[in-house]
């Protein structure tokens, strides 16, 4: 059975803009072990007050990696350098591409600001090779029907494919870096055996809900790290709980990052800076 390394708890909320009370539940630096994944922000849930403004972060670029919002509840709306643009909803997943560089906007949609709720999301970057990261920036706009769903036995619940592969079955974004993202529901009182590739990194953060992983009790906003070793991961409710399933190979490549932009040595990140401010990295129109 997969080892449980440790769990990241009792993270302080910190607000992303004006648009995102997040909790930044791991990011990048030190010894990286969660390559390939760079950080993982969970927002939320969240009261918004309707408001007649603007919420969220104005342009900024990104370089290097990839960025994945998973939306659960309200509406967000988005702009980027390399003409993706729309409107994500309950379910929905923006997955972009940095690559060589883009610079976006984040924002909660009009109609959202307007007339306020609860905000709920994820926000994951996930690294890309040295090979891949010059590839040009792209943007995959992916709705929540587009996601294949697979049944646990034993009425357990339900998993996501949202990328990666579960049990044979595909998921919908197309990813450059060798991982898996599982979005999981389970029942009151169930039992799901997930087996998980040896080797990667394995990450599950628990949303809603309360757990035993591997024998190991996990509650709402937890986020537990496995070793790579080992591909058992056995869970038992106590309530109907929501998580997020992560594994990834390691790319095992140096790392150097700074804020938005992760390369691999301290020359491309000056190159990178240089892009930028030249406004290489593209404009929004
Ligand atoms: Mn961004």
């Amino acid at each position: 059975m997969k080892k449980l390394t440790r769990v990241i708890r009792n993270i302080a909320q910190h607000w992303v803009g004006d648009g995102f009370p997040v909790r930044s539940l791991f990011s990048y630096g030190g010894d990286n072990e969660f390559d390939p994944f760079l950080l993982l922000d969970y927002a939320g849930p969240h009261e918004f007050a309707p408001s007649p403004g603007k919420r969220g972060v104005d342009v900024h670029p990104h370089k290097g990696f990839e960025t994945v919002t998973i939306l659960y509840q309200g509406e967000l709306a988005h702009r980027d350098s390399s003409g993706g643009k729309g409107q994500l909803g309950p379910g929905d997943v923006q997955w972009m591409t940095a690559g060589n560089g883009i610079v976006h906007e984040e924002f909660h949609s009009e109609e959202f600001t307007r007339s306020g709720g609860l905000l709920e999301m994820v926000q994951l970057w996930v690294n890309l090779r040295a090979k891949d990261k010059s590839t040009p920036a792209k943007y995959q706009d992916l709705r929540d029907a587009q996601f294949p769903r697979v049944s646990l036995p034993s009425d357990a619940g339900e998993v996501r494919v949202i990328a990666g592969d579960f049990d044979g079955t595909s998921g919908a974004a197309s990813t450059f870096t060798y991982i898996n993202v599982w979005d999981l529901q389970l029942t009151v009182e169930s039992t799901a055996a997930l087996t998980v590739p040896s080797g990667h990194t394995c990450i599950l953060l628990v949303q809603h809900g309360n757990l035993l992983a591997n024998g190991n009790e996990l509650k709402a906003v937890e986020l537990a790290l496995f070793e790579r070793d080992g591909i058992a991961i056995t869970l038992q409710t106590s309530v109907a709980s929501r998580l997020l399933v992560l594994t990834g190979e390691p790319l095992d490549e140096p790392l150097v990052g700074h804020g938005p932009f992760v390369m691999n040595t301290r020359e491309e990140i000056r190159q990178a800076i240089r892009d930028f401010q030249s406004g290489k990295m593209g404009v929004l129109k």
